[in-house]
């Protein structure tokens, strides 16, 4: 896969541009990158692609805010195992033929051309998006993993092929003429206004089934479930949204599947937690291990470790593990570094004491050395008398 770039980078806009200012960006480069425009060049057709799905995200006022925050791993886009292979032309004339139209780029654009896929100015119906809930362990998110997940989804109807037809036969739309659309006489502010809309009897495709699939009553799909395997790399946050394009619904009559949206919950661990990519463990050592020290251990998303606690270590003190927390990772959602796990040392006081234990503690209290500052005094007078 080719490196992606930065949405904002593609259409030339600044992060605070306002949709006005990406609408129109979006329109330049959408005519200059034009595939009748630019026959056979490949180049131009990539950069005709990154530019509609740049647009695609940056359009959307809650996508373009998961990007901003999450980058590609936000939509979907650079993570590693998901799809992050962009819109196809026939996505890009799908969603966007309305708008080339109103550009005044319509018609031409979609007939003459010898690509079958979009030779048809009509709209291609899109199934809709399914949203999941994945929960992940701490543990997974260090490594990253594979979640294998069961939906009921809308699937092709197998009688039918998905066409919705029982012999696979269609008819121009009666309602529309194939046009895909109707125009509507609306009374507005400013008195009848005519109106386009996409046609109610074919849903904008300008055809419409004959001999309607027994199965399916001529949708061409049904309800069904699907095994899907989902690649969730390390580092992900609670909250964060993944997008799996072509995993959603299937469309009626064979249209674009929809997405599968996989929102991120992480559990909690029942010794460590999580701040970004650091991890924080509270440790309670006992008085005689913090006076004379000693090894203790400490659990890690990779196992216990051992670590050596220093004789008179005090309450408060910070010990950091480098490299012991969770991967981070950039706004594509590539590991750039490591977080440290970070052990806040307690001590423990001890609510009860026996007799014995009681007499050892007052004996031990007749000692300067029990007393906070006691060792500053030593210091001092060995320096005084250096
Ligand atoms: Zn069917
Ligand atoms: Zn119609």
């Amino acid at each position: 896969m080719a490196e992606k770039r930065d949405y904002y980078e593609v259409l030339e806009v600044p992060k605070t541009a306002t949709q006005e200012e990406i609408k129109k960006a979006y329109r330049k480069k959408a005519i200059q990158y034009h595939p009748d425009k630019n026959p056979g060049d490949k180049e131009a057709e990539e950069k005709f692609k990154e530019a509609a799905e740049a647009y695609e995200v940056l359009s959307d006022p809650q996508k373009r805010q998961r990007y901003d925050q999450y980058g590609f791993a936000g939509v979907g886009g650079g993570a590693g195992g998901f799809s992050g292979q962009g819109m196809d032309l026939n996505d890009i004339f799908a969603q966007f033929g309305d708008l080339f139209e109103s550009w005044g780029m319509g018609g031409s654009f979609f007939s003459g051309s010898s690509n079958s896929g979009r030779s048809r100015s009509r709209q291609v119906m899109r199934g809709s998006d399914l949203r999941v809930k994945v929960r992940l362990t701490l543990e997974e998110i260090a490594t990253g993993t594979e979640k294998k997940i069961k939906v009921k989804k809308m699937v092709p109807c197998e009688h039918c092929h998905g066409t919705g037809s029982e012999d696979g036969s269609t008819e121009t739309c009666p309602t529309c003429h194939g046009t895909g659309r109707v125009v509507k006489t609306q009374r507005g502010i400013f008195g009848l206004m005519q109106v386009q809309q996409v046609c109610p009897t074919c849903g904008g495709e300008g055809r419409v089934v004959k001999n309607k699939c027994k199965e399916c009553g001529g949708t061409g799909v049904k309800q069904g479930e699907e095994v899907i395997t989902i690649q969730i790399p390390a580092g992900v946050m609670d909250g964060m949204q993944l997008t799996v394009q072509g995993k959603g619904n299937a469309a009626p009559h064979g249209g674009v599947n929809g997405d599968l949206l996989v929102l991120i919950e992480e559990e909690q661990h029942a010794e460590l937690i999580r701040e970004e990519g650091d991890l924080i463990y509270n440790l309670l050592l006992s008085v005689p291990t913090a006076t004379l020290g000693g090894q203790v251990e400490i659990p890690t998303l990779q196992g216990k470790a051992k670590i050596t606690i220093a004789p008179g270590t005090q309450p408060g003190k910070v010990l950091r593990m480098r490299g012991k927390g969770l991967p981070i990772i950039d706004q594509y959602g590539r590991q750039y570094a490591t977080g440290d796990l970070l052990v806040n040392v307690g001590v423990y006081i001890p609510e009860h004491l026996s007799k014995e234990e009681k007499e050892m503690m007052e004996k031990f209290a007749q000692s300067d050395n029990s007393r906070p500052g006691a060792s500053d005094k030593k210091n001092f007078f060995k320096n005084l008398f250096k």
